[in-house]
């Protein structure tokens, strides 16, 4: 019979424990203040409370917490629906990197506009124009019509750039003579 040892205990990932797993603590717990139940939780999930020779009694596969199997033929390996849902997920998961790791022919990963763009650097730039234009536009809002016309109207009273064409005078005298 493989029993609870500490070196077992340590390696065991929890995760947001499932129904299954809440039932069986609650036994525990019930009735018991906050403060009351920490310590509790933290022996039941050492193995240190329950009947070891239950062996209905297990942890589950995936939230990693005991829970009680009342199924009846006690084969289940996890503590919930959920949790047997998120098992699946992650052998899904699993398999896919295993193959794709294995795979001697790998399909080239396709290249995408966005791979054009350099957003780690400090100044992130695109390194192709042409993916820049198809990609930046729908990220960049248009200006309304009030501010175009404004700009409109600034550039045909100031010129080009906006700034105001000064008139120079150049002094040959020393005196306004030249202005007339
Ligand atoms: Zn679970």
């Amino acid at each position: 019979m493989k029993t609870a040892n500490t070196t077992e205990v340590t390696k065991i990932q929890y995760r947001e424990p499932g129904a299954g797993a809440i039932e069986f603590t609650k036994q525990y717990t019930e009735g018991l203040a906050m403060y009351e139940a920490a310590p509790v939780i933290k022996q039941l999930m050492k193995g240190d409370l329950h009947d070891q020779t239950d062996k209905r009694v297990k942890r589950c596969d995936y939230c990693g917490y005991y829970w009680r199997d009342d199924s009846l033929r006690n084969t289940k390996r996890t503590c919930s629906d959920e949790c047997k849902k998120n098992v699946k997920t992650m052998q899904r998961r699993q398999q896919r990197a295993d193959k794709e790791l294995l795979d001697p022919n790998p399909k080239p990963k396709k290249h995408t506009l966005m791979d054009d763009y350099l957003w780690w650097l400090e100044y992130p730039f695109w390194i192709q124009e042409y993916s820049m234009i198809k990609v930046g536009w729908k990220f960049e809002k248009p200006s309304g019509v009030g501010l175009m016309d404004y700009v409109e109207a600034s550039r045909e009273r100031m010129g080009e750039g906006n700034r105001k064409k000064g008139v120079t005078h150049i002094d040959y005298h020393g005196d306004d003579r030249d202005l007339f």
